[in-house]
């Protein structure tokens, strides 16, 4: 289903506008935000559906996705180094399964209803498997098979899709090794395939730019900054400005950086470092082809703690590069220890996050002190995941001494932990607890 018969690239959602009917003013979707009993206006996706027009009305499958919001933090305004009034987070881990996924898992649920599929099927690093499961368990239209790879999955991310009933497959390989072997299934089996090569979901994303933009009063922001994994989000924000563009709807476009991290860099090495552009979509496709063989032959795989972004060959490469070209962007890579203090920043100075989204934290932080970003802009940072999402690395970081990590950090190569925030352990004694809360004054 997903690719080109002809040239064997992905699909790509393109809609007649001139046939359609599309609003004059974004404003003009904020008069659903009181609809609470319409579920198609209560959701923060389908609200926008005029400007996804790809499904009647009575095919939509939502569960309330897109509720969330864009915050201020004087905190981690000032650890990125930009104005207190000028930095955002828009905190998609408040959807019904605790990532930003299940805004396009609510667009590729809807095509499964619209063409009646019976089984539905995704690779993960995790919150894709725990989104496709949670809709899978509410809607109950179709079933639902994942595949994680071994040994990496979060455990809060498995635990979800244990507990929403998916059948769980856990390849013994990594999540490329997974992406491979599912897409393979899906042709051979006619099973509805859900991973971000589906772009209907990317459809779906579109809907955050929406809600961020909504939030700024539809002020267009300078920046929005964005972990970059499989690059279906990167890849969905520019194609929603571009049409937004294009409809009239917003008169210029926000600058896009993508930041990766530093052990699953492929996109920053490509973009920024064998400077592999767009070009009218003649891209060069031999330089990838070059990369992914060297990276083949060298048996580089992807290492980071960000394990939602730990990913080899990112599907919506293509897409992306598109994506970097409307909005003029940048990419950036950072380490598993800036990631991992960026994200302490976030949750001390905010509703926190799971390791993969504190990277848009700390790549903002890196494009300030680079003067790419400059202290007056108004920056968009997206927190994709939950901070309940991987309890392991945020306790693992808050237990380690500031200069000596916890042994699994340690061994990841994250050597500090600068803002841990220690439990300190007192005796089953009450003049001793009292002492203790002495020293906090
Ligand atoms: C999936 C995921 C990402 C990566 O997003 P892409 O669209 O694949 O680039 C980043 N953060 C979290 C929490 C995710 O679940």
């Amino acid at each position: 289903m997903p690719h080109c018969s002809d040239c064997g690239s992905l699909l790509d959602v393109g809609y007649e506008w001139d046939r359609l009917p599309v609003p004059s003013s974004l404003r003009e979707f904020e008069a659903r935000w009181g609809l609470r009993n319409s579920p198609n206006d209560f959701s923060g996706v389908w609200r926008f559906r005029e400007l996804l027009p790809f499904a009647p009305e009575e095919k939509i499958v939502t569960i309330g996705e897109g509720q969330t919001i864009l915050q201020k933090s004087a905190a981690v305004a000032q650890y990125v180094g930009i104005d207190e009034k000028s930095l955002f987070l828009q905190y998609e881990g408040l959807n019904p399964s605790g990532s930003f996924k299940d805004n396009g898992m609510t667009a590729a649920s809807t095509h499964a209803n619209m063409v009646g599929a019976k089984l539905a099927a995704c690779a993960s690093t995790g919150n894709t498997s725990a989104s496709l499961a949670v809709f899978a368990s509410t809607a109950r239209l179709f079933d639902v098979v994942v595949f994680v790879g071994s040994g990496k999955i979060a455990y809060g991310k498995l635990s979800q899709a244990l507990d929403y009933g998916a059948k769980t497959l856990q390849i013994q390989g990594d999540f490329d090794d997974a992406l491979s072997q599912v897409r393979d299934v899906c042709k051979k089996r006619g099973i509805y395939l859900c991973n971000s090569v589906n772009p209907f979901r990317l459809e779906g994303q579109k809907a955050i730019m929406y809600r961020v933009l909504e939030g700024l009063g539809w002020d267009v922001p300078d920046w929005i900054v964005v972990p970059g994994g499989n690059l279906g989000n990167s890849s969905a924000f520019g194609k929603a400005f571009l049409e937004l563009k294009q409809l009239g709807l917003i008169d210029r476009v926000p600058r896009l950086a993508v930041i990766n991290a530093a052990g699953a860099n492929t996109l920053y090495r490509l973009y920024e470092q064998q400077q592999v552009k767009w070009n009218a979509g003649n891209f060069d496709r031999n330089v990838i082809e070059d990369f992914y063989t060297e990276m083949d032959g060298e048996n580089r795989r992807a290492r980071t703690l960000a394990t939602a972004i730990e990913i080899n060959r990112p599907v919506n490469l293509a897409k992306c590069l598109r994506a970097l070209d409307v909005c003029d962007g940048v990419v950036r890579q950072v380490s598993d220890q800036e990631i991992l203090d960026a994200k302490a920043q976030v949750g001390g100075g905010g509703f926190g996050c799971e390791p993969a989204s504190g990277a848009s934290v700390a790549g903002a932080r890196l494009l300030q002190r680079e003067g790419v970003i400059s202290k007056s802009d108004r920056v968009v940072c997206i927190l994709t995941g939950h901070q309940l999402k991987d309890p392991t690395a945020t306790v693992a970081y808050h237990s380690s001494d500031e200069n000596q990590t916890d042994e699994s950090l340690h061994l990841a190569g994250v050597e500090q932990a600068p803002y841990a925030n220690q439990p300190q352990v007192v005796e089953n004694d009450f003049e001793k607890i009292m002492d203790v809360l002495h020293q906090f004054g």
